[in-house]
């Protein structure tokens, strides 16, 4: 069994404020070290579950987070996007992916960092439902027929997975300073935390065939919601539907849905011809960039627990 590890970062154990997931950042350099820690239990948890290959996709932002000479070495490395034959990479032969740190909706009160896809957006749709992350990318890998089988996240996050995708199993995560900068007690929560991240992924693993794709209904009526009506003009340069800050479109089945997306998030129409070249460019770049020329981590002050 091919397991994918996906890593987000806001829902990681360690990570308490936003600056911690801003790349570049000396704090990230810390939250970097934090995402590391999870994916490798998840890892474990895996092989311990019966997975005979593992790959770790890396997502979040330009995807080049992961601290790649500390990953199980087991586990093959995927960092950036791509454009085939999916925006994950070469995901075909997947069985299940375990999605690891991930964070709540666009628009979740109360939430750590909420968004859906992308900052710039204020809510995104699908079929007139408010959705989160594991629905878009829960459905679009469930179009590829792989199931989403494991998320970690803040308790939010995990209920709003969870709502869409009954059959996963969940790690929580607090987001709270206090739980991470509280000496011994605060390094007994990481590792219990570790080691439950490490005992759901084996479970789902173990489970695999009650893992379900998660399947939408197509049609698919796509809408999204930027923060502001400005950032809408600036970014469709599609000609999708467009009232205010809220652009609509509609797609057959959610490779093509995600991939309009995509063209309305990263690829203005200009540039479109040539983003093949320039994704290659821009994964070289972080991956040279993100592992050579990077900020000594600043941990503020709390204790590293791999
Ligand atoms: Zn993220």
């Amino acid at each position: 069994m091919h397991v994918g590890v996906f890593a987000d970062l806001e829902g990681s154990f360690g990570i308490w404020r936003m600056r911690q997931c801003k790349m570049g950042t000396a704090e990230w350099q810390y939250g970097r070290e934090c995402l590391t820690a999870d994916v490798n239990h998840v890892i474990q948890g895996a092989f311990d579950g019966g997975a005979d290959k593992v790959t770790v996709k890396d997502t979040h932002e330009v995807g080049f987070n992961c601290l790649i000479r500390k990953l199980d070495s087991r586990a093959g490395y995927v960092g950036g996007h791509f454009i085939q034959p999916s925006f994950f990479g070469n995901i075909r032969d997947y069985d299940l992916v375990l999605y690891v740190a991930i964070h709540a909706a666009s628009g979740t009160p109360d939430a750590f960092f909420p968004h859906t896809h992308y900052g710039i957006f204020s809510e995104v749709k699908i079929n007139g439902k408010n959705v989160c992350e594991m629905e878009v990318y829960g459905g679009y890998l469930g179009d590829f027929g792989i199931p989403v089988g494991f998320v970690s996240g803040e308790e939010i996050a995990v209920e709003q997975a969870k709502t869409a995708l009954p059959w996963i199993k969940t790690v929580v995560v607090d987001k709270n300073k206090e739980t991470y900068t509280s000496g011994e007690k605060s390094r007994q929560y990481l590792i219990q935390g570790r080691e439950k991240l490490r005992q759901a992924a084996a479970q789902s693993v173990q489970k695999a065939s009650a893992m379900k794709p998660f399947i939408l209904k197509k049609p698919l009526l796509f809408e999204a919601k930027f923060r502001t009506s400005e950032l809408a003009d600036r970014f469709n340069t599609w000609d999708f539907q467009q009232s205010g800050n809220a652009v609509q479109w509609s797609a057959d089945s959610m490779i093509d849905g995600f991939d309009k997306l995509n063209k309305l998030t990263f690829f203005p129409k200009k540039i479109y011809p040539f983003r093949r070249p320039m994704l290659l460019f821009l994964r070289n770049y972080f991956r040279i960039k993100n592992t050579y020329f990077t900020p000594t981590p600043d941990s503020e002050g709390v204790l590293l627990v791999s």
